[in-house]
């Protein structure tokens, strides 16, 4: 049976995909013929740069155009395992393929044949040598590409298999919904939405692919914008409670804190509360770096309208955070009658039932939890206030299905977002474009400067004396793991375990450890990190799963290995969790491999203690990849605009603006509507008000 391939043709329809290979296409988001299209390369091996056998180096991955001389026999070295070699010239030199398991490729390899091979160079004692190099016979009057695609994969595909399909579905690119009206084209210099999508997959040089970057980064930041800006107008609804400052104490709440606001936190305080005053939902971003003080803010908007006779609640990302936020706000909520309570999955189902009830019947004032707190079995009596933390690990999906939680008699929950992640100005406009925002900028006084210490590999054993010596004197410290490639879990936690084992046995012995990583229960991860808070274990060795707000005084040493792999904005993160007490906290940077580069963005991180400064200096060197990767988990995923240039970011005003005030303009219609499928797409199927 054939069928007529249009956009929505289900991806195991499209000829050579099928069941198997259909469903790793799903498993990679990727559902319809459409989807493909917009399933672009995740990266381009250059093959057409090539170069001579003899300018190449030890290392160095690179094409080369080869006549080949002669093939040895395939050997068998035990069943099932083959070899065999190629000697093989160009005008330069002469160098070696070795195959390994590949027998079929050695007929394709005659004497006087040439390809072009795309490899790993390596000069030994013997020559120069490449392992099953990827080669593409040379055809006179053929013209090869430039830029060779390298999709994301999913077994059992393959990239061949995905550049088949993607030809397939190629010629469809013509009936693409134009996004971007002719004249900003023109204007801006930017290609047609399908002249841009089929070069993404075959282009033929740099300038070409970069144009068409270019294109589709400026359509979806615009898409992106629009579909913010209309969650904004929702939010301009009076549909909210508003609260009230009379009579509810809230003098003798601040009263009641262990410390004076910072002026940041007094600013912050000033205009949450002048939102909840309004019958507007807030939609409120509080930014401020590590030890900022964010927690005390949201305490007080949380007694404000608890206060004012509603319940409000909290939402962390992990179940650790959950209960450390709980203990923080009994500290500060208790003492005026303000009853809390936890709700995290990790809860006999007997006192999930308990507080369930409470927050339904309202006997419970506060609700404390991860996700599990947004499941359907949880109902609120009259919640006006949804306080979630940690922003970076929510999207904008994850904030709504918490708002259509907390509604109640047609009301909407206000929202308090609060992120450590310091986002350049720049980029928070358009990353948070659906929020106001609330900045802390200034710590509280008397907090000890962390001193940050780039060391090369060479130099751990120096490092471990200092962490010793640090230990005997009553510090506890945190070794973070290097950081595992393409997040492998299970690997993950493989790597964590041999690091862990190599501490343990040959530097720290008779020194109590614990190990932490992403793998582990919650609960267990809960009990590891309670051993490392009560001094139980004195050294923490870890994954990056203690990025975010945990809160140890007593560590005052944190080791990171291979620091030249993170991002500089989540070694600022990392580094937040030491200088929490009174002692002086030292950050060790063990720079393992890279090059003068990487040892100059670690030197920022010695440089500079301010979160803002760090994330401007990354958006400088890596472009804003990182900072939309935070907006990006789990929800609408950036193609290109990640990779896009910052100033594009700008340029996106001016036509977001003339559509917003021309939405009857027959011109924006696809992009309006493309606007609205990612809010569909993001709000589990609800209406989008
Ligand atoms: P974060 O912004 O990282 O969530 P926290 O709210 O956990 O920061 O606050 C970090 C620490 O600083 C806590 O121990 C808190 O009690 C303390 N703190 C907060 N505000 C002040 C202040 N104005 N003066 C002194 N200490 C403060
Ligand atoms: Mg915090």
């Amino acid at each position: 049976m054939s069928i007529k391939l249009t956009a929505q043709t289900p991806i195991k329809f499209i000829k050579g995909i099928g069941e198997a290979r259909g469903e790793a296409f799903t498993r990679l988001g990727v559902e319809t013929a459409s989807d493909l299209l917009a399933f672009y390369p995740r990266a381009y091996e250059e093959r057409g740069n090539v170069r001579r056998i003899s300018d190449t180096i030890d290392g160095e991955l690179c094409a080369i155009e080869i006549t080949v001389r002669e093939t040895s026999k395939v050997k068998m070295l035990r069943k099932g395992f083959s070899v065999f070699r190629t000697v093989v010239e160009d005008e330069s030199n002469v160098m070696e393929f070795v195959f390994f398991n590949m027998p079929f490729m050695a007929k394709a390899l005659t004497s006087g044949r040439r390809f072009r091979a795309y490899g790993r160079m390596k000069i030994g004692l013997y020559g120069r040598e490449m392992t099953s190099p990827k080669l593409e016979p040379i055809i006179e009057g053929e013209k090869l590409p430039y830029y060779v695609p390298v999709y994301r994969l999913s077994p059992p595909l393959t990239q061949k298999a995905i550049a088949s399909a993607v030809r397939e579905v190629l010629p469809l690119c013509e009936s693409l919904p134009e996004l971007l009206p002719e004249s900003v084209r023109a204007a801006k210099g930017l290609l047609t939405r399908a002249e841009a999508t089929r070069i993404m997959h075959c282009p033929s040089d740099r300038e070409e692919l970069a144009l068409a970057r270019r294109t589709l980064a400026f359509a979806e930041i615009t898409t992106f914008r629009l579909a913010l800006s209309s969650m904004r107008s929702g939010q301009k609804k009076e549909n909210a409670q508003p609260l009230t400052l009379k009579n509810t104490g809230i003098k003798s709440f601040f009263a009641s804190l262990p410390f004076e606001l910072t002026n940041a936190q007094k600013r912050s305080v000033k205009e949450i509360f002048a939102d909840l005053e309004k019958p507007n939902p807030m939609a409120r971003l509080l930014q401020g770096d590590v030890g900022s003080g964010k927690t005390a803010v949201a305490a007080a908007a949380i007694y404000l309208c608890v206060k004012n006779g509603f319940q409000a609640c909290l939402m962390a990302p992990t179940e650790i955070l959950a209960s450390q936020h709980k203990k923080t706000l009994d500290k500060f909520l208790s003492p005026f009658g303000i009853r809390t309570e936890l709700l995290v999955s990790g809860l006999p189902a007997a006192e999930k039932r308990r507080v369930r009830q409470g927050l339904a019947d309202g006997s419970i004032d506060v609700a404390v939890g991860t996700h599990a707190l947004i499941t359907d079995a949880t109902f609120f009596k009259n919640c006006a206030l949804a306080v979630a933390d940690e922003q970076h690990r929510f999207g904008v999906r994850q904030r709504k299905t918490l708002l259509d939680k907390s509604e109640h008699n047609g009301k909407r929950a206000h929202m308090l977002v609060m992120s450590a992640t310091p986002i350049p100005r720049s980029l928070s406009l358009i990353i948070f474009g659906d929020l106001d925002i609330s900045l802390l900028d200034e710590l509280p006084p008397g907090r000890q400067k962390i001193e940050t210490k780039v060391v090369k590999k060479e130099d751990s054993l120096k490092v471990y004396d200092l962490v010793r010596g640090e230990i005997e004197s009553g510090g506890r410290a945190y070794f973070v793991c290097p950081l595992i490639e393409e997040g492998e879990s299970e690997s993950d936690r493989r790597a964590a375990e041999e690091y862990f084992t190599e501490l343990s046995t040959e530097h720290f012995r008779g020194i109590s450890m614990g190990l932490l990583h992403g793998r582990m229960k919650p609960s267990e991860k809960a009990a590891e990190m309670e051993k490392f808070a009560s001094g139980e274990t004195k050294i923490l060795v870890s994954t990056t799963v203690i990025e975010v707000g945990v809160d140890v005084p007593e560590a005052t040493v944190m080791v990171i290995e291979n620091a030249e792999c993170f991002g500089l904005s989540q070694l600022h993160q990392l580094r937040g969790r030491i200088g929490r007490g009174s002692k002086k906290s030292v950050c060790i940077l063990v720079q393992g491999g890279g090059n003068d580069q990487s040892a100059d963005r670690l030197k920022i991180m010695r440089d500079t203690s301010d979160g803002f400064k760090v994330a401007e200096a990354d958006l400088e060197r890596r472009g804003p990849g990182d900072f939309f990767g935070e907006r990006q988990s789990g929800e609408f995923s950036f193609a290109c605009a990640a990779i896009g240039d910052v100033s594009l970011l700008s340029e996106t005003d001016g036509l977001v603006k003339d559509i917003l005030a021309n939405t009857e303009n027959s011109e924006y219609t696809n992009i309006l509507s493309a606007a609205a499928m990612f809010l569909l797409k993001n709000s589990d199927g609800r209406t989008v008000n």
